[in-house]
């Protein structure tokens, strides 16, 4: 790899739109991408600034552009390099940190029009993916073919999966197939010099070198910008067996989550959600859950095989009676794909039905499996000290919990108010022996609490491997932790 020349800080006052410095660089941008796939009117460039994220900062991007394949992000990437102008890459913008959000008189890179399937390789079990393909897309693509690309965020029908590299993205099959990095065999980056690396393989095994791509994976478009990632396939699972089981106190149901673990258990989902989400739930969807004759419970478990045929039943089995000898006060096991699906989609269904109760904000906390009963009554006790309410969903066979926080966006004391209550919560995770992502990412909203999480040192080689790819911290600035 070639040095990169030195180019201005970005943390530098925003270049002047109407400079000639920056007329020029609009024109180098027109030349890379071509002028239709340049957006710099303000009104429009707008749509860009933010992700999911309501407490995120975010600025005004100089320029938005949809590079269509590497050498024009390479263009693209060697041009603001040469104006010391800053870059965001973007996907979808699904992100809920902040990580995809504008700066202001940075060029935002979007890599939706890169969205083909180049390759799927059934006899190697693998594909070769543009970062712009939409998960749920190349899921339904690979299925086709009797194969399988595991990681499934919640937001599988719209997030990208170059956004679900850089953010290694979980979702609910985590607890039996990991999170994306788990899926990914090699990449293709285009560095802060406008230079290409290729990291990984597409060998099952491979060990030569540093490990580039799972540095890559997770980096937040803080180190490049992704181009082409290299991804291991599975063979398609078996229609799924589910089961749903209720309990009277979310203690009894994360008893039976540590039982299923030391049972030996590997579901292929399992996830949780209290009273607040399925109360919400079943507002929105005007149905419930469990059938009509059922009190709400105090936590519902969710739990599918895909081992298939009398396996993947014996394993629901055997859940179920984990979660009867845990205090269980409902059970039920289905082979039926509706009822299977409709359970899921419940579970899929409750931020959406948060929002009807006013601004979601959803935290991501990773716990130790057996302290989940304990972050959720932490998450309780933090309610009523905000006066807000938390509904907690989440990836229950991880320990990996989405605690929600709703208030009134338009009122700043319950902004303030949603904001004590989500660092209450890291805190509440971290002090379970947690991390405070597992899932989602730092961004522009958890800077300190990873600082806080891997100390000096481990900040410092952070800063050092930013240093050495990205000398003039050109990608996305501000994202992640601070260069200096
Ligand atoms: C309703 C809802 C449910 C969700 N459920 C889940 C869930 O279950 N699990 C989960 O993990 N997340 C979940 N998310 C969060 C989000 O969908 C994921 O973080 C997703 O991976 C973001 O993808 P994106 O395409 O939207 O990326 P963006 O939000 O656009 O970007 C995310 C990050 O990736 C970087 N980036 C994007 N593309 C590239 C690239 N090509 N090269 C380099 N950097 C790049 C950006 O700079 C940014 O740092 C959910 C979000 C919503 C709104």
């Amino acid at each position: 790899m070639q040095a990169t020349t030195t180019v201005p800080h970005p943390s530098k006052p925003a270049a002047d739109p109407n400079s000639a410095s920056t007329t020029e660089l609009i024109a180098a941008l027109r030349a890379a991408v071509g002028p239709t796939n340049v957006l710099v009117d303000p009104d429009i460039t707008a749509a860009y600034s933010r992700d999911m994220m309501p407490l995120a900062s975010a600025g005004r991007p100089l320029a938005v552009v949809f590079p269509t394949d590497t050498a024009q992000v390479a263009a693209v990437v060697r041009a603001c390099a040469g104006a010391g102008v800053p870059m965001v890459p973007r996907g979808a913008g699904s992100g809920l940190t902040g990580a995809a959000n504008a700066v202001d008189g940075a060029v935002s890179v979007v890599l939706t029009k890169m969205d083909r399937i180049l390759e799927v390789d059934e006899g190697n079990r693998l594909a070769v993916v543009q970062p712009g393909v939409v998960n749920l897309t190349f899921r339904s693509e690979v299925e086709t073919r009797g194969l399988f690309y595991a990681p499934d965020p919640s937001s599988y029908d719209w997030c990208t999966l170059g956004g679900n590299l850089s953010t290694n993205a979980g979702g609910l099959c985590c607890v039996k197939y990991g999170v994306t990095t788990d899926a990914v065999l090699g990449l293709e980056v285009v560095l802060a010099s406008g230079e290409v690396l290729r990291t990984g393989r597409r060998t099952v095994k491979g060990v030569a070198g540093y490990d580039l791509t799972k540095l890559i994976v997770g980096s937040e478009g803080t180190l490049g910008i992704i181009t082409e990632a290299t991804l291991a396939l599975r063979p398609k699972p078996a229609a799924p067996c589910t089961l749903v089981a209720a309990f009277a106190s979310t203690e009894d149901a994360g008893g039976a989550v540590s039982g299923a673990i030391r049972a030996g258990l590997v579901p292929s989902l399992l996830e949780i959600m209290d009273a607040t989400c399925i109360k919400a739930v079943e507002a929105y969807t005007k149905s419930s859950i469990l059938g009509d004759d059922t009190p709400t419970p105090a936590a519902i478990l969710i739990g599918q095989s895909d081992v298939g045929g009398p396996g993947g039943r014996r394993e629901m089995d055997e859940l179920e009676r984990v979660c009867l000898a845990a205090n269980a006060v409902f059970s039920y096991v289905t082979d039926d794909l509706a009822e299977g699906r409709m359970l899921l989609q419940a579970r899929r269904a409750v931020l959406t039905s948060l929002e009807v109760l006013g601004t979601w904000l959803t935290d991501d906390v990773c716990v130790p499996r057996t302290q989940m009963a304990a972050l959720i009554a932490a998450c309780s006790e933090i309610s009523s000290e905000v006066g807000l309410t938390i509904g907690v969903v989440g990836h229950a066979g991880d320990g990996n919990m989405h605690p929600t926080i709703v208030y009134d966006n338009s009122k700043p004391a319950e902004r303030a108010a949603a904001e004590v209550a989500f660092g209450r919560i890291l805190d509440a995770g971290r002090a379970l022996g947690g991390t405070v992502t597992g899932e989602h990412g730092i961004g522009r909203i958890k800077q300190g609490f990873l600082a806080d999480e891997i100390g000096p040192v481990g900040i410092e080689v952070h800063r050092a491997i930013k240093r050495a790819l990205d000398p003039a911290g050109l990608f996305n600035p501000g994202s992640m932790f601070s260069a200096g």
